[in-house]
């Protein structure tokens, strides 16, 4: 347990330091604004979709340790899926953040599966994702988690 705590601080402290795929996009493909009001996060999502296959996606914005840190991971796990990849993640992630149970390989995301017991805290690790699968599918309106 304390291993996986330990875990789970490390990563997060790592890609909330040192984000990736953290820039602007100038060929984005989609562009979406998000907003966690309970906590303050804000999210600018940058997608490069072309046939089909996520060939890039970015992000900017400023957030808690957790809204960063989840956006980072989520970046690097999305980037070269095909669209129905990045909407099956989505759909995993979303089950695990909210009841703790992993379903398939979650890779690095796996650690923030502890994060359900904090439900305010689900709402910064859900942002990213929210607003992500919302420029897969072209919904370019502000992304609020209020409505989660
Ligand atoms: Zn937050």
């Amino acid at each position: 347990m304390n291993d996986l705590r330990d875990l789970y601080q490390q990563l997060i402290l790592d890609h909330n330091q040192s984000p990736q795929n953290f820039r602007d996009m100038e060929d984005a493909t989609s562009k979406v604004d998000g907003h966690n009001p309970l906590c303050g996060d804000e999210i600018t999502l940058y997608l490069k979709v072309i046939d089909n296959t996520i060939e890039d996606i970015s992000f900017k914005g400023s957030g808690c340790a957790i809204s960063k840190a989840s956006a980072s991971i989520m970046t690097t796990l999305i980037k070269g899926k095909t669209v129905a990849e990045a909407e099956g993640l989505f759909t995993r992630f979303h089950t695990m953040i909210t009841t703790g149970k992993i379903s398939g390989d979650m890779g690095k995301l796996a650690v923030l599966a502890g994060v359900y017991k904090f439900p305010a805290r689900v709402k910064c690790a859900v942002l990213s994702w929210h607003t992500m699968n919302n420029a897969l599918h072209n919904k370019t309106e502000l992304t609020t988690t209020e409505s989660l």
